[in-house]
């Protein structure tokens, strides 16, 4: 394996496109491939020879290591292993709040290798670091998150540097900071979506747009379509036969099929709003799909503020999964007509009002002891 020296020059630098200059006082740099993937890292000196030299060692320390022999010199300590790694941080362009942040980090992991006696960088193991790792502190999982990056960090140093044959972080599992997204979910209450609806004829679109926004909306409460989904809507997925009218879609973010029944009042509606366009119900004229998604998405936000109500397309979609919900539709038949690609995500959007079924189960239980 070879090491290469180059210059990583100020952008100040005269001899900025060359990075095999050596007389001027940029800092220094080693290069090299190892198990196919590439490491940069500083040299510690602003002195081509000396970098040079430690260019020479590695190389040294990463043959002997491939021969099996062992690493000449004594193994590092985990306390010459956190120094160096400081001072290469030092040299970066890393703040000194993050820089404190390492410290502390590292002072902590010190700490830990006292306490258990182990001596040198090398003797650390995963199922240590991992028994460590239950000790931290942290209140937050953001917090200890971060704390394991600035820990994988160390350890990452410590392996390109040739301190350690190996990571033992390179197998920590990761942590999860878990996004409430149920928090998130808002349906339209009943009486919202009504006013929403009634709300169209006042906000100043002109009557045909106004009857675009009113249909669209209205599929999206009753078909569970996106936004996207239902503004690219065309002209063949809506279905009709005799009386009764389905959308067939594929989902553009997820490819997942939906074909759902819609109201007939609904499918009528939406064939009264077609235009001159071959393609799509909604999309008139030039208009690209991106831009009549933004159009449609402007045009909505001008009719929730008319109706004073904090609303998103995307809550007329909650809207129809909640009211399934409620009326105790199987959370997995609500999947499906989401166009969910697995129940887990419906249950971790809408557990709050699957609880609701929860009570229907429970009252249908309860029902059934009576005599
Ligand atoms: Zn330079």
């Amino acid at each position: 394996m070879r090491v290469l020296v180059y210059k990583r020059h100020k952008t100040s630098c005269p001899h900025v496109d060359d990075p095999a200059y050596r007389r001027c006082g940029c800092a220094v740099w080693l290069q090299y491939n190892r198990d196919g993937k590439q490491t940069r890292q500083s040299a510690k000196t602003r002195s081509w020879e000396m970098a040079g030299q430690r260019a020479h060692k590695l190389e040294q320390q990463f043959l002997d290591k491939e021969l099996g022999h062992t690493v000449p010199g004594a193994p590092t300590t985990v306390p010459d292993a956190i120094t160096l790694f400081l001072d290469s941080k030092r040299g970066g362009r890393m703040s000194p709040n993050t820089l404190y942040k390492y410290g502390l980090t590292l002072s902590r992991l010190q700490a830990f290798c006292d306490a258990e006696g182990i001596f040198h960088v090398k003797d650390i193991t995963l199922s240590g670091l991992t028994t460590w790792r239950a000790k931290w502190p942290f209140e937050s999982p953001l917090a200890m998150r971060n704390n394991q990056a600035r820990v994988k960090s160390f350890f990452k140093y410590c392996y390109n540097a040739g301190l350690i044959p190996a990571n033992p972080t390179a197998q920590l599992s990761g942590i999860q900071v878990k996004v409430d997204e149920a928090s998130r979910v808002r349906p339209f209450e009943p009486k919202e979506y009504q006013k929403i609806l009634a709300t169209v004829a006042k906000t100043g679109l002109q009557p045909r747009n106004g009857a675009r926004v009113k249909a669209c909306m209205q599929l999206q409460r009753w078909s569970g379509l996106s936004l996207v989904d239902a503004v690219c809507l065309s002209k063949d997925a809506l279905v009709q036969d005799g009386k009764s009218f389905r959308v067939k879609i594929q989902r553009r973010k997820t490819g997942v099929h939906v074909n759902n029944v819609i109201p007939t009042w609904l499918g009528k509606e939406l064939l009264k709003v077609k235009n001159g366009n071959r393609q799509f119900i909604f999309i008139s004229g030039e208009a690209t799909p991106k831009g009549a998604v933004s159009t449609f998405d402007k045009m909505y936000r001008q009719v929730f503020q008319a109706a004073g109500i904090d609303g998103t397309s995307h809550m007329l979609r909650h809207t129809f999964s909640v009211e399934l919900l409620k009326a105790g539709v199987d959370i997995r038949k609500v999947s499906k007509a989401l166009g969910h690609s697995s129940v887990t995500i419906t249950e971790r959007y809408y557990a709050k009002w699957n609880k609701a079924q929860q009570d229907i189960l429970d009252g249908d239980l309860a029902s059934a002891w009576k005599p």
